[in-house]
């Protein structure tokens, strides 16, 4: 990995025409102290057959392709087998920063292709600095941090999905699900990636079970959700665990910057670039906005028309308490609808299980809550409901970030009634346009 020597004194809002020119510095990790509880093994590298050839993808102005990065051919291949073929925003913004060994700060919300800029830095950087020698199990060399456990199921799965010609191997650790399965996979081999959530990571640290001290690349996502739910303290206990900000390289993505998240990017982070994708940017361009001005006692029945629509494929319904969620996904079974409902308080197993079915397609409705339902990646789900409006704006964002991804449009219909419509002109500040707010088509009324 390239030290952070040579970096920037500075930590404006990068162009890419202002790029320094970076050197790479000797290497040098801490000294090793800890005992380790498991023999050294070493990794097995795949052989490459996959040509670049193979996947053409053509130049376009104004567009980087992922070919223009100079990435290392086996990740090109799980890239191309992906089909991406030409970098979102953030990662035409970040990765010319990142794979040359910079730390950075992003601001983007979920629907951005953040996770894959991370990892895709992530996976380059370990692919270029391969070690030869043997190595422990337990002591991964990046690790990604997030704050629930269906963003890291989601983060990875992504990773598995981008190292699958790599011979890189990934081990998520999340709470709520089988503690000696994840055991077992740490113990099955060297670990190259970690990615967990900060309780059930520094339960294994604790045990003895994983070692930080050889991490060379860390990823800290959704910060500002990190900062709400209470996770910093762990997060710092981690970090403490990991060589110090000039030996690691550190990235650091929040959907907010408040003056809270600067100063802890400020101390995990070593003159970082800072990247910012507007929310504007992000899904709200491919998403048909609307607000229905609805009575609280109409909102059922109009919810249903909605849901049984002809356009509709497959929907996520938000509401901003558990107990709202859990009523609204008994109406709605009640009323004959195949939902699933992703809350807090809903076992982590189960919630994996209805978020597989209704990738597969066999669930086409979801009811939410705003945390259960951060860092959805799902491709293909065309409408979002609000049915009642987020005291958070930000929510309001991640929301309607569930649908029109990855190019794709989507539909995103708000209720606003006498309880919330208050809460409308907050979101539109931070949208920073007005919203069409309008009576309920006839067709959606008795
Ligand atoms: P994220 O912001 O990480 O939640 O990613 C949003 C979605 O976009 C995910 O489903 C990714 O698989 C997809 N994605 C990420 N980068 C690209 C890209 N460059 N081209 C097409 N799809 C992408």
């Amino acid at each position: 990995m390239l030290k952070k020597f040579f970096k920037k004194k500075e930590s404006p809002v990068v162009t890419p025409e202002t790029a320094p020119e970076l050197k790479p510095a000797a290497d040098s990790k801490p000294a090793k102290t800890k005992p380790k509880t498991s023999k050294p093994r070493t990794a097995k590298k795949p052989k490459i057959t996959w040509d670049i050839n193979q996947y053409v993808v053509e130049p376009k102005e104004g567009k980087k392709r992922f070919h223009d990065l100079n990435l290392p051919i086996e990740l090109m291949q799980g890239i191309a087998e992906l089909g991406y073929q030409y970098c979102s925003p953030i990662q035409a913004q970040v990765l010319p920063y990142t794979l040359d060994g910079y730390d950075a700060i992003g601001k983007a919300q979920t629907g951005t292709g953040k996770t894959a800029a991370f990892l895709i830095t992530v996976i380059t950087d370990l692919l270029r600095k391969p070690i030869e020698d043997s190595r422990y199990v337990g002591e991964p060399r990046a690790l990604v941090i997030a704050p629930t456990r269906e963003l890291v199921q989601q983060i990875g799965e992504d990773a598995k999905n981008l190292c699958k010609y790599t011979g890189l191997r990934v081990v998520t650790l999340i709470g709520g699900v089988d503690y000696e399965k994840q055991q077992k996979q740490l113990d099955a081999g060297v670990v190259d990636i970690v990615v967990a959530t900060p309780g059930r990571l520094m339960d294994f640290h604790e045990r003895n079970k994983i070692y930080l001290d050889m991490v060379e690349i860390m990823v800290i996502d959704e910060a500002d959700r990190m900062l709400d739910m209470g996770f910093i303290p762990q997060v710092k206990r981690i970090i403490s665990h990991t060589p110090k900000k000039s030996f690691r390289q550190t990235l650091l993505f929040s959907a907010t910057f408040t003056q809270d998240i600067l100063n802890l990017s400020e101390r995990w982070t070593h003159e970082p670039v800072r990247i910012e994708i507007e929310p504007d940017n992000v899904a709200a361009d491919t998403v048909e906005q609307v607000v229905y001005i609805v009575s609280a006692d109409e909102k059922f029945s109009i919810l249903k028309k909605i849901i049984a629509g002809d356009t509709v494929e497959s929907v996520i319904i938000f509401a901003n308490r558990r107990d709202e969620t859990r009523r609204l996904y008994e109406k709605l079974q009640k009323a004959g609808f195949k939902v699933g409902i992703l809350s807090g308080d809903v076992p982590q197993q189960k919630r994996s299980r209805t978020l597989e079915l209704f990738k597969q397609g066999d669930l086409k409705v979801l009811v939410a809550t705003d945390v259960a339902g951060r860092g959805i990646h799902i491709d293909g789900i065309s409408h979002v409901v609000n049915y009642t409006l987020p005291e958070d704006p930000e929510d309001y964002v991640h929301r309607i970030g569930r649908t029109g991804r990855a190019g794709a449009t989507g539909m995103s219909v708000s209720f606003a009634c006498e309880d919330d419509a208050f809460l409308l002109p907050s979101i539109e500040e931070l949208l920073g346009r007005k919203l069409n707010a309008v009576l309920p088509p006839a067709s959606l009324l008795d």
